[in-house]
């Protein structure tokens, strides 16, 4: 082993056809367990040398519809039906996802902020090394599921990023057409930086994102959109023989693509107390509309602070949180394209 190969090692051989439940094996010795491992399941359906996506889910370990969707299409998806391969992690952040929790209970690291990771790093960030590694270099396009977890919530919508090659951004845009939530967006990030969103575009490749519901729970709704858009995404992909599901095929109005133009979009507080919203998700506001409200539980005599929109748009994402701290996400607006 080279200084430069993952101290992971999986169960599967990646190059194989046929259906492989297997695991990823990242040594974790701790006090329970002198010689121990994590066993972190994965799963390879290769038909032939054809076009090639990773699915992930549970990059956060509170967001539930990618890693129920995975799980399903990883039980059901049969190698005769497909061309190529899918490469499905329903639980990336599997620590945290045992935990019920966005960040590893073990290092404490989000995986989206762990990317390239580290050979020997911590949990997280050799998961992410190995991910980097190992995986990414196979697909041609990488989806990874998110959902807002327990303290956002979203209005269910897919999203790539407008990268500096104009030919992969147009790639990725259309495979989030195909994917068909009920709301596609040009997403403007936070901080990008070690996000695996950002390690797939750093390799030319196409990524598309989600963000489905939130509140550290699903609905039936959100769990369709995520199973249909990964359906529609392997069929637009060539990868499965079928016909993607359009939003007017299952009854939903299509919006427009959206976008965020700059920062503004995102509302965050600069008080710790409690959020009002003031207008719900899928709203229409206007620039200077009141989004929201933090109440001082400690000073009822002392009005609330008003929040409200830099710009016009749609609020398509929201604190699901009510108690928040300075430096909190409290609202996110996006503009029609
Ligand atoms: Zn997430």
């Amino acid at each position: 082993m080279t200084q430069t190969e993952p101290k992971v090692s999986s169960s599967i051989d990646f190059s194989t056809d046929g259906k492989h439940h297997g695991h990823l094996n990242i040594p974790h010795s701790r006090n329970d367990s002198g010689w121990g491992a994590l066993h972190l399941p994965i799963v390879s359906i290769r038909n032939g040398d054809g076009p090639t996506m990773v699915l992930t889910g549970g990059n956060h370990g509170d967001e539930y519809e990618g890693p129920i969707a995975l799980m399903k299409l990883a039980r059901t998806l049969d190698v005769g039906e497909i061309n190529g391969q899918v490469i499905i992690i329903p639980a990336l952040n599997y620590p945290a996802v045992l935990a019920g929790d966005r960040v590893s209970p073990i290092d404490g690291v989000n995986m989206n902020r762990a990317f390239p990771g580290r050979r020997d790093g911590s949990i997280s960030s050799m998961i992410a090394h190995f991910v980097h590694q190992k995986i990414l270099p196979l697909a041609d396009a990488v989806l990874d599921i998110h959902s807002g977890g327990k303290t956002m919530m979203f209005s269910p919508f897919a999203c790539y990023h407008q990268i500096a090659d104009a030919g992969v951004t147009e790639k990725a845009k259309q495979a989030v057409l195909a994917f068909a939530a009920p709301i596609s967006l040009e997403l403007v990030e936070l901080d990008a930086e070690g996000m695996i969103d950002t390690a797939v575009e750093d390799m030319g490749k196409i990524f598309i994102g989600c963000e489905l519901g939130g509140g550290g729970t699903t609905t039936t709704d959100t769990v369709s959109i995520a199973e249909t858009g990964v359906r529609n995404l392997l069929a637009h992909f060539g990868i499965i023989d079928e016909q993607p599901q359009s939003l007017e095929d299952r009854g939903l109005t299509p919006t427009p693509l959206m976008h965020m133009p700059d920062s503004d979009c995102y509302i965050i507080s600069d008080d710790a107390g409690i959020y009002e919203a003031l207008i719900d998700l899928n709203s229409p506001v206007n620039t200077g509309d009141a989004v929201g409200q933090v109440h001082f539980p400690r000073k009822p005599e002392q009005p609330p602070v008003v929040y409200r929109a830099a710009r016009d748009g749609t609020l398509i994402g929201r604190t699901h949180k009510a108690l928040v701290e300075t430096g909190d996400f409290l609202a996110l607006i996006a503009t029609d394209m």
